[in-house]
């Protein structure tokens, strides 16, 4: 197994056993498909990067309407078909072990396109650019994005971001982006930072007691508490916007 590779599974089993995988909320997911423009009854729903389905069962629930979750990590996938069953959603929800970036669907097939903390890992136009295609005349996607907010960040925020995600832009940038690829922004959410610690930061400092203390996990751990730090000082300058798009109306 290579570095990256044993990097990429050490940051899974991590997350496993987490209600999210990143940063969200129900309540403020709820919010925002309250906001929606009224979908067709029945809306064919698609989570895309779901992790182990926070947004596919609120989504199944919330629309009582089919809802196709797909993600890379079969441990994740496995955990949503669990959580399915339990909560009685199992008719509604579809779990496809598989890649974002590369999906067969037939074009215009999805009403609403959701994808929660994922897009990063195609970068933000690329991913608007292979998904259009699958959301219907009208439809809608709603997509968390890591986003600055502020200009002048300081230094060591910057140099972190860099490494880490070097095509982060502002929320104009992605609204601007957003808009050549040929959706209309709807609406713009900032998720409340403490959303952050509640439902993500803290949970996963809770699972850093539970794992093995190998070499590789050190290294996640050690990372994500660099990433905590920096949030907690500087949560003003950047965190996820929620972009509420439509396609085919200009
Ligand atoms: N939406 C979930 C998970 C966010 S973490 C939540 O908010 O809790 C990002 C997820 O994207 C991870 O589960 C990761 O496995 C998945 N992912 C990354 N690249 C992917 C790809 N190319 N195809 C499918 N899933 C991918």
């Amino acid at each position: 197994m290579d570095n990256q590779t044993e990097y990429i599974n050490a940051l899974i089993n991590l997350h496993c056993g987490l209600n999210r995988q990143g940063p969200g909320d129900d309540e403020f997911s709820r919010f925002i498909l309250s906001q929606l423009p009224v979908l067709p009854p029945k809306p064919r729903i698609a989570d895309l990067g779901c992790g182990t389905g926070v947004a596919t069962l609120l989504l199944a629930k919330y629309y009582h309407s089919q809802v196709i979750a797909v993600d890379f990590s079969s441990d994740f996938i496995q955990e949503l078909e669990i959580k399915a069953k339990q909560a009685g959603l199992e008719d509604l929800i579809t779990a496809i072990h598989g890649d974002m970036a590369k999906l067969d669907w037939p074009p215009a097939s999805v009403d609403l396109l959701w994808s929660e903390g994922a897009i990063y890992n195609l970068g933000f136009k690329d991913g608007l650019q292979l998904w259009y295609p699958l959301i219907s005349p009208h439809g809608i996607a709603v997509i968390s994005e890591m986003s600055w907010f502020l200009e002048d960040v300081p230094e060591p925020v910057t140099q972190y971001w860099q490494a880490s995600y070097p095509t982060m832009g502002t929320e104009a940038e992605n609204i601007e982006t957003a808009t050549r690829c040929g959706f209309k922004v709807l609406a713009t959410y900032k998720l409340p930072s403490h959303c952050w610690w509640y439902n993500y930061y803290q949970p996963v400092r809770e699972r850093f007691k539970e794992i093995e203390s190998t070499p590789i996990n050190q290294s996640v751990i050690s990372e994500m508490e660099e990433e905590m730090r920096l949030f907690e000082s500087f949560s003003d300058f950047y965190g996820y916007t929620f972009y509420v798009l439509q396609k085919g109306v200009k």
